[in-house]
């Protein structure tokens, strides 16, 4: 049996920069960093045309949290003394709370809610892992001990106002033939799922794949773990978790092909939210003992996740993404309106019951956002924690198709039917747009650039990955629903309805 040695402990971490700026963002991701797209590695990303605006746009937001938003999107770090992002911010009381919120809603109107792993939807990984600090600790090694790692990693996130990425999932080769199904142990050359090769003074060499980790080409540090899925392996050599820089020698970055690309200004109007997609593959990568937060024992993380049932009301996880979706709900039922007016139909019922439609899920959301927060309250750890919100994630994901279906339906043709900007700029076809491509009460510009935030919304292939995106990102649904199922508390309806039907029913007599 391991016992704890902090040893190899690394030190506490060490006052940083704080809030991120635009041009500090794009400097630290001239790393060396290893990314692939379309057969060619990819020189620097912050000029590579396949990345370079959602770069430079991120970077804008940056700079404006450390200016314009400065007072809504930082705070003072009271131990280090250093002003960083809300998003690294511990809350600690239901005001904490409310500050958090404001710093989400910002990030997503920016972002026009389009980011679904920006970085104040990631830092939260790393913060409600915290809350579970002891039980990390007590999974004890004789190289270090993980809880503290935890921490220290906390701090330096926060003091450097990093970007994370994600990944959690093993690479779709055979799902049958996964390792928490297998019971034979499998032979090194045949593993596909991320593993331990070896353990050696410096720390844990890794070799494998993650199926998928977004934003992982423009993130700062890649955050590797298990989802509710693989956290049940019966292979110890796959239940890892750490983090690493996005930069670090022998991880490699595939990326998928760009969406929404067309000349012109206005073609895709959400394209710099691009976020890319990434496969990772782990050839050899050398983890350092003070990045390793969990080891051959899955225990901390599935009771993080919620995966063995059980309530989960210490959850931060989701709070940033609930408001990036609310933003994305509104969005999606005020351009289905505008859209509705442009063409005059917003008077006929059918259309005007689908926005009410509409209306009832973001009105919905609302209270549900406010129900969670009602239910907050100090969790052991000291932070401040939201009540339970699991089924809202799935909820999402299934209303998120039904708004994209009603926005399309609602647009009708328009939706893949409008002028370009040059098609707008050439006389000889213009006189033919401005009489039959206008709309009502709205010239021509005006609808085909509206129509075109639709397009891209519920159409484009940009839209098309949002909404794929918002079906699976918080891993597949009907996991979830079984999961929150089997945490799901029937038993006094259960006792009611035994009671019912063991006795002679006798009229009118009420219990
Ligand atoms: C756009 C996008 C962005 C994402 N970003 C991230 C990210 O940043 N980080 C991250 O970690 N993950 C990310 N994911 C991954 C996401 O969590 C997974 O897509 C999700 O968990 C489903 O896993 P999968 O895609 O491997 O599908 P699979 O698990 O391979 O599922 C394929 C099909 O098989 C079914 N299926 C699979 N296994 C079983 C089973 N045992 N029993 C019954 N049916 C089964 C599924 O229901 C589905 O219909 C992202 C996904 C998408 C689409």
């Amino acid at each position: 049996m391991a016992t704890m040695v902090a040893n190899k402990q690394a030190p506490a971490a060490a006052k940083g920069p704080g809030a991120m700026t635009g041009a500090r963002y794009i400097e630290s991701l001239r790393d060396g960093r290893e990314v692939w797209i379309d057969g060619e590695r990819v020189a620097d990303v912050t000029t590579h045309p396949a990345f370079k605006d959602m770069i430079n746009a991120l970077a804008g937001v940056y700079d404006l949290q450390v200016n314009k938003y400065r007072d809504e999107m930082t705070f003072v770090d009271p131990e280090s003394g250093v002003r960083t992002s809300l998003s690294w911010m511990l809350p600690l009381n239901v005001e904490d709370l409310r500050k958090k919120r404001r710093n989400s809603e910002l990030w997503s109107e920016m972002t026009w809610g389009q980011l679904g792993r920006s970085p104040d939807i990631l830092a939260p990984y790393i913060i409600s892992a915290l809350h579970l600090k002891d039980q990390f600790s007590a999974i004890k090694h004789p190289r270090c001990d993980f809880g503290e790692n935890l921490e220290n990693y906390y701090k330096h996130c926060m003091r450097n106002d990093l970007f994370l990425t994600h990944a959690l999932g093993d690479p779709q080769v055979d799902r049958s033939e996964q390792t928490q199904n297998e019971q034979r142990p499998v032979p090194e050359d045949e593993m596909i799922a991320l593993h331990v090769v070896e353990e050696t003074q410096d720390g844990v060499i890794v070799t494998g794949g993650k199926q998928l980790s977004t934003a992982a080409p423009h993130s700062n540090e890649c955050y590797v773990a298990l989802s509710a899925t693989f956290a049940h392996r019966n292979d110890p050599r796959c239940v890892i978790a750490f983090s690493i820089p996005t930069g670090t020698p022998g991880l490699k970055v595939l990326a998928r092909e760009p969406v929404s690309r067309w000349v012109g200004s206005w073609g895709h109007p959400l394209q710099m939210w691009d976020e890319q997609d990434a496969m990772l593959f782990f050839d050899h990568v050398l983890v350092p003992w003070d990045r390793v937060f969990m080891l051959y024992d899955p225990s901390p993380m599935i009771k993080m996740l919620g995966a063995a049932g059980g309530s989960v009301n210490f959850n931060f996880l989701g709070w940033a993404n609930l408001c990036r979706a609310y933003f994305r709900m509104r969005l999606m039922t005020c351009v289905a309106t505008m859209v509705a007016e442009a063409i005059g139909v917003v008077q006929f019922r059918e259309v005007a019951a689908k926005l009410g439609e509409m209306v009832t899920y973001c009105e919905v959301w609302r209270h549900a956002m406010e129900g969670v927060e009602h239910q907050s309250g100090p969790a052991p750890s000291g932070q401040w924690t939201l009540g339970p919100g699991r089924g809202l994630h799935i909820w999402f994901a299934q209303t998120s198709s039904r708004m994209t279906e009603l926005l399309r339906e609602i647009c009708g043709s328009g939706i893949i039917m409008q002028p370009s900007e040059r098609d707008l700029a050439n006389p000889q076809v213009r006189k033919y747009l401005d009489r039959y491509m206008r709309g009502k009460g709205v010239d021509v510009e005006y609808k085909s650039r509206l129509f075109r935030l639709a397009h891209d919304l519920a159409a484009s292939s940009f839209g098309m990955r949002q909404d794929i995106y918002e079906y699976w990102h918080g891993g597949d649904p009907n996991r979830n629903r079984i999961n929150l199922m089997k945490s799901y508390d029937q038993s006094a309806m259960r006792r009611q309805i035994e009671d019912l039907i063991s006795r002679p029913l006798a009229h009118g007599e009420l219990r």
